[in-house]
């Protein structure tokens, strides 16, 4: 019989890479049956190119309220001014249906997930450092000055959170990253998985 699914929580400062690793990873799933993405909720704008649906469901603030008063998010949290939110439902049915489903989270609702289901996969992607984290937001060319100020701010307070989750994986190569979290997934397929 063929066990639940991994919740993966991959989580980490924003600008880390989250992403793209999380991109280059789906790569690797060949016959895109194995890893689902769970889409959040947010009532930030979307940025120039963004889908609706697809990078996030856009909601607006009302909306997104109502969504927590009906309790179906299984965390939410509010980052730089805005809410983000993962929606239940997704993760319960993907998951029983033996889907791995990846939350990409910052470390607040990240946390909030562990109290709730403690038998994720709770990964942290680190920066090789502070510096190296800036740039990339920079370079990302998406936030002001000021919304740049508050991310690394946000930054330094996730950093010292990190011991509590189950691994940390350098983002200093998307490759190695990649392989690192693809060996932590085998492993932990080991530990579920029963014939
Ligand atoms: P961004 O505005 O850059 O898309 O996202 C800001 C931060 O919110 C990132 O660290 C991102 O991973 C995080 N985030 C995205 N979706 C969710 C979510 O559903 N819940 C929580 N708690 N954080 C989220």
């Amino acid at each position: 019989m063929k066990s639940k699914g991994l919740l993966v929580v991959l989580s980490g400062p924003s600008g880390v890479g989250k992403g793209t690793v999380r991109q280059a990873l789906f790569a690797t799933d060949h016959d895109k049956h194995q890893f689902l993405y769970s889409v959040s909720a947010t009532t930030r704008q979307p940025r120039p190119g963004e889908v609706d649906g697809e990078d996030y469901f856009f909601l607006k603030r009302s909306e997104f309220e109502q969504m927590i008063e009906e309790e179906k998010l299984l965390e939410y949290a509010e980052y730089v001014g805005n809410y983000y939110g993962t929606p239940l439902e997704y993760v319960q049915e993907m998951t029983e249906q033996g889907k791995d489903v990846f939350l990409e989270i910052e470390v607040q609702g990240a946390l909030q997930v562990k109290r709730r289901m403690p038998d994720g996969v709770f990964i942290f992607l680190a920066p090789p450092n502070l510096r190296e984290l800036e740039s990339r937001i920079v370079n990302r060319g998406t936030d002001s000055e000021e919304v740049i100020a508050k991310r690394m701010q946000q930054a330094r307070e996730e950093l010292q959170l990190m011991t509590q989750y189950d691994y940390v994986v350098e983002n200093d190569s998307v490759d190695k990253a990649v392989k690192r979290i693809q060996t932590i997934l085998d492993a932990e397929h080991l530990k579920t998985d029963r014939f």
